[in-house]
């Protein structure tokens, strides 16, 4: 072990920004695609632990050079691959305090440094995306476990609504808690509430842009009055579509259910008023998760879940033991009674420097950036010849395919291996598609110029 008075820590700590910048000043000409795999790294890295110990620095140095032939380039501008944001300087300067001051951010009292931080993080989150500002916050690894965690509070919420308590009684032998989804939901909510021992949800049919079938839902809610979750969808995968909000919330609400929203990328559409539209309403669910390591921008891991009732979500996250100094209060419960962990680093932090650099417009301008290149994206996609654009292109989310499967799985393979611009394949509405998910934050009109030259000389090169 090495003594922190050493000279250790510095050494350790150059080598790291050295090898970051020389990462991220590649990004914009180095091919996206990793060029080797997993065993190839593996074998640079060296297979056996060794007996000895190692310098440092000279981990992190070799550490640097063998990894970086497997990296894929997606902080580049041009990655469009599923859904993935980049990260802005002052979010990931502000990640690597975060690991140097070491925090665990469980409570109030011991941290308020970081607490503090995510607390305003959490604040100017509710504010920029609408939501009623007496929610609880939780800063959680990801939309995943922020659907998780929300759908926990919903899930023990509807069965106190019929007197069950589910916090002693458990699950088995007490009513049946049935999950209404749209035929498009993201594919965590599934898993999400099956770790919730809820088992299957009951899917409502979606429409041609992949929104839940209002009338369907009405029809589904009329079948059975007991304990109901109705999840309704802000940016669909494929097309960005966003459910209608309002009528969904009225009927849900009206059968006696709770309304959780997966807006992973899509509720930061309301921090523009160009796309404000799109979630109107949306403030009237009950729950709500979203990510800030997508449209935001900031490293991973750090989604964000979000409760209007604060009761709900402490009595399904709040945890109490003789030897955590609880500080909690009803205006401000301690930082584990929103979360399902006790430890865990104070993953709000580069989300607060992400805010604060950009400002309230910058968050807006961010917006409107990544709405504008989809929309110039599409359009310069739909002029290529025997190219079709699927769906209206209503936020970040653009689907192209041709004529079929074949034809858009090569373009996509010879786009994929040339490496200037990455978009995932995938399946939607019976065909294979080529999806550009318009993420990262410095995707601007020229990026888009460039992607759009890429797709073009791909497709000439069939
Ligand atoms: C990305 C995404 C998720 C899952 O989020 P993670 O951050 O990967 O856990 C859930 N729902 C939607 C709509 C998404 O786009």
């Amino acid at each position: 072990m090495v003594h922190p008075e050493s000279d250790a820590f510095p050494r350790a700590l150059d080598a790291a920004p050295e090898a970051a910048l020389a990462w991220l000043g590649a990004l914009d000409d180095r091919p996206i695609p990793p060029r080797v795999g997993v065993e190839d790294v593996k074998d640079a890295l060296g297979r056996a632990l060794g007996d000895d110990a190692t310098d440092p620095e000279a981990v992190v140095r070799s550490l640097a050079a063998a990894v970086e032939p497997g990296l894929m380039g997606m902080p580049s501008a041009r990655f469009y691959g599923w859904v993935i944001g980049g990260t802005q300087p002052a979010a990931l300067a502000a990640d690597w305090l975060v690991s140097a001051w070491d925090q665990n951010t469980a409570l109030r009292a011991v941290t308020p440094g970081v607490v503090a931080a995510e607390e305003l993080a959490g604040e100017w989150i509710l504010d920029l995306l609408g939501l009623p500002p007496e929610s609880d916050v939780g800063f959680v690894t990801g939309a995943t476990v922020a659907n998780f965690t929300c759908l926990a509070a919903a899930r023990d919420a509807v069965l106190r609504d019929v007197g069950w308590d589910s916090s002693i009684q458990g699950l088995a032998g007490g009513p049946r808690v049935r999950v209404i989804v749209g035929e498009e939901r993201h594919d965590t909510v599934d898993h999400a509430i099956r770790m919730l021992g809820l088992g299957a949800p009951v899917v409502v049919p979606a429409d041609d842009q992949g929104r839940i079938d209002v009338a369907a839902l009405e029809a589904e809610l009329a079948i059975d009055h007991g304990p109901t979750i109705v999840v309704l969808q802000a940016g669909n995968l494929h097309s960005g579509a966003f459910d209608d909000f309002g009528a969904a919330i009225d009927l849900a609400h009206l059968a006696g259910a709770w309304v959780h929203v997966d807006g992973a990328f899509g509720l930061w559409a309301a921090a523009s008023p160009r796309t404000r539209p799109l979630v109107v309403d949306v403030e009237r669910a009950d729950s709500w998760a979203t990510d800030a390591h997508k449209t935001l921008s900031v490293p991973y891991d750090c989604g964000i879940a979000i409760v209007a009732d604060p009761s709900a979500m402490r009595a399904a996250m709040g945890m109490t033991a003789s030897y955590l100094s609880r500080t909690a209060s009803v205006d401000h419960a301690d930082p584990h009674d929103r979360v399902p962990e006790l430890s865990r680093r104070a993953r709000g932090v580069p989300t607060y420097a992400a805010l604060r650099a950009m400002g309230r417009d910058g968050v807006t301008a961010l917006v409107e950036r990544l709405t504008d290149a989809a929309t110039a994206l599409a359009a310069g996609l739909s002029r290529l010849p025997g190219v079709e654009v699927l769906g209206e292109v209503v936020f970040t989310q653009v689907c192209v395919a041709r004529a079929d499967d074949e034809a858009t799985d090569a373009w996509a393979d010879v786009l994929r291996a040339d490496g200037v611009a990455f978009a995932s394949s995938s399946r939607w509405h019976g065909r294979s598609v080529l999806r550009f998910s318009v993420s990262n934050w410095g995707t601007d009109a020229a990026q888009v110029e460039r992607t759009l030259a890429a797709a073009a000389s791909a497709l000439g090169a069939l």
